[in-house]
């Protein structure tokens, strides 16, 4: 097995007080005091996606998008979409696989892939990473860097996937968890999830957004947070 680097609040992978730890801060997504990222994992997909653009769009908010290289192959030009609305785009990996199952060169094969399609697909090169379940290993780190890939994972999130959750609850969840600097992740796509999960996260995103209104935190992509010095 590949050197477990960091491990973070993966479904079943929970390491959360970890990415606290001093040192970790980037990692963990945190930025700008004033400012809230918000991403979206798991997509392109037709299904999906479309709804969250337009739940954005409503409110005039862009966001990262952590793109699959295979989703980006079966839906291209939903992709290059994402990005022309102005969303920024990061890598999620080619298949969405626990990094430590896997050696270093299948680890760096499905990270090059998956960079490279999505680049020539949107047209833009993307310079986040976040890997599948928020879990790194030192091979994805180096071959992260190789291809000039920040890893970021996130602090608050959804939860949207879990047995129990609500609409409701993710909400509470996503809130519970919102602080100035903060990264909030859901997911435009149930391609990894169970029935259901996706549009929890959906109908999270206006509450979350009038939140963070009410906070007065700004919301938008990681390219707007302040990461402290990418790579
Ligand atoms: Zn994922």
């Amino acid at each position: 097995m590949a050197g477990l680097a960091f491990a973070q609040a993966g479904p079943g992978i929970t390491g959360l007080p970890a990415v606290r730890a001093r040192g970790f801060r980037r990692l963990a997504g945190q930025g700008d005091a004033d400012h809230v990222a918000l991403t979206f994992d798991d997509g392109p997909d037709p299904q999906s996606t479309p709804r969250f653009l337009q739940a954005l769009d409503e409110r005039g908010v862009h966001a990262t998008f952590f793109m699959l290289g295979s989703m980006v192959e079966k839906a291209p030009g939903l992709a290059a979409e994402i990005a022309a609305a102005g969303h920024e785009v990061g890598v999620h990996g080619f298949d969405h696989r626990y990094l430590t199952v896997r050696g270093p060169r299948a680890t760096r094969s499905d990270l090059t892939r998956a960079t490279d399609l999505i680049a020539d697909v949107t047209g833009k090169r993307p310079a986040l990473f976040r890997p599948p379940y928020g879990v790194l290993t030192g091979a994805a780190l180096l071959t992260a860097r190789e291809l000039g890939l920040t890893p970021v994972l996130w602090r608050s999130w959804g939860r949207e996937w879990a047995p129990a959750a609500t609409p409701q609850s993710v909400v509470r969840t996503l809130v519970s968890g919102l602080d100035g600097g903060v990264t909030v992740l859901l997911h435009d796509s149930g391609c990894t999830s169970p029935a259901g999960a996706w549009q929890r996260g959906l109908a999270a995103v206006p509450p979350l957004l009038d939140e963070c209104d009410r906070r007065g935190l700004r919301v938008g992509p990681l390219a707007e947070h302040g990461l402290l010095g990418r790579c």
